[in-house]
């Protein structure tokens, strides 16, 4: 199981007591920006075919990804769904880390059937029934230029348990957000299809800008000033009856994007992948963020402009309602996305 924050005394305990202090230092007790830096160690990591304890799950300061931004992750969860504890779209995932390696050149040194097995057995190991799961393919210690030479592709799935990334509050009434005063990466400029590392950079800009300044998420745009994602979801908007997602230009690749795409047109409703600019995002009837962590998170505010009603509307809610559906297995027509841990 999990171990609680106060058990054992270790180092990962202080650490997090220490992460809290300070987040509640920042934005104040209570906030659900406290839980998110909570995080809840589990017994083991996947090293390199291998299983090391928690704790131990150490690398090289000269690791190569570390100084130059060239790991490649994912982002999945595992939930508790009424068929058994279940890893949603977990092959789409597995095939997107491939790809982000690929266009990094990076060659992941384990098959794709090899890395879902890891996967599925790093969540058993743990014996923990829902989580959200990190694979992350990086360049060991080796060369040191930017140039990596031979340096080793190294990786790891690490899972631990993690509520709404937006947190609950957010999910069901909406989320505040700030239009980034920065831009996501030109599309010649660092790949965002990539999962890489380095495009958190950007992210983390822009999120810390945003949560300084007391929203809950930021937008960012493209360089050509139209709307593009959050910093860690992709975004839609309903206007006149159409929903309307962005272009897959400078933005990733979304599996729950997709997901909500699968849901919209089999209830037969009209969306559109068109670009839109800020104000008419203003002017929508319901926004709402999808991403494995955010899920489907209503936007009720941006830029301190209530988006329709300034609460979750009646599309955002069917969608919302249907993910959950899917994820938790009580859609029968899409139990193909569900990966179950335990076979039979
Ligand atoms: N955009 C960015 C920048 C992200 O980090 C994420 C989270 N992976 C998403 C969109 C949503 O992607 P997904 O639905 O595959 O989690």
């Amino acid at each position: 199981m999990p171990r609680a924050a106060s058990n054992n005394g270790t180092l990962h305990t202080l650490r997090t007591r220490e992460m809290r202090k300070k987040t509640i230092d920042n934005f104040g007790a209570g906030c659900y920006k406290c839980h998110l830096l909570m995080l809840q160690a589990t017994e083991k990591i996947w090293m390199n075919g291998a299983f090391v304890k928690w704790d131990d799950a150490k690398v090289h300061i000269l690791t190569h990804s570390l100084h130059y931004g060239t790991g490649v992750f994912e982002g999945i969860r595992c939930y508790k769904s009424d068929l058994g504890s279940a890893v949603f779209r977990l092959r789409e995932h597995v095939n997107r880390l491939f790809e982000s390696a690929h266009i990094c050149q990076i060659q992941i040194p384990f098959t794709r059937e090899a890395v879902i097995e890891a996967i599925l057995e790093t969540i058993r190991v743990n014996k923990i029934d829902a989580c959200y799961i990190r694979p992350l393919a990086y360049l060991g210690y080796g060369a040191m230029g930017i140039f990596p030479k031979e340096n080793p592709v190294q990786l790891s799935i690490a899972v631990w348990p993690w509520g709404s990334y937006l947190g609950d509050e957010g999910l069901k009434n909406g989320i505040r957000v700030k239009i980034s005063s920065f831009t996501r990466p030109h599309v010649n400029s660092t790949m965002v299809r990539s999962k890489t590392t380095a495009n958190y950079a950007n992210s983390l800009l822009a999120k810390r800008e945003a949560l300084k300044d007391g929203y809950d998420e930021a937008m960012l745009l493209d360089t050509d000033g139209y709307v593009a994602e959050g910093s860690g979801e992709n975004v839609f908007m309903v206007r006149k009856g159409v929903i309307k997602t962005p272009p897959l230009t400078s933005i990733l690749e979304g599996i729950t994007r997709e997901t909500l795409m699968q849901l919209a047109v089999d209830r037969k409703m009209r969306l559109v992948e068109e670009r839109f600019t800020r104000d008419e995002l203003y002017i929508a009837d319901e926004a709402f963020f999808t991403g494995t962590a955010a899920e489907i998170t209503p936007i009720r505010e941006v830029d301190n402009r209530a988006i329709g009603s300034g609460k979750p509307g009646p599309v955002t809610k069917e969608l919302q309602a249907a993910y959950f559906d899917c994820v938790y297995g009580r859609d029968n027509t899409h139990k193909d996305w569900l990966s179950f841990v335990h076979a039979g």
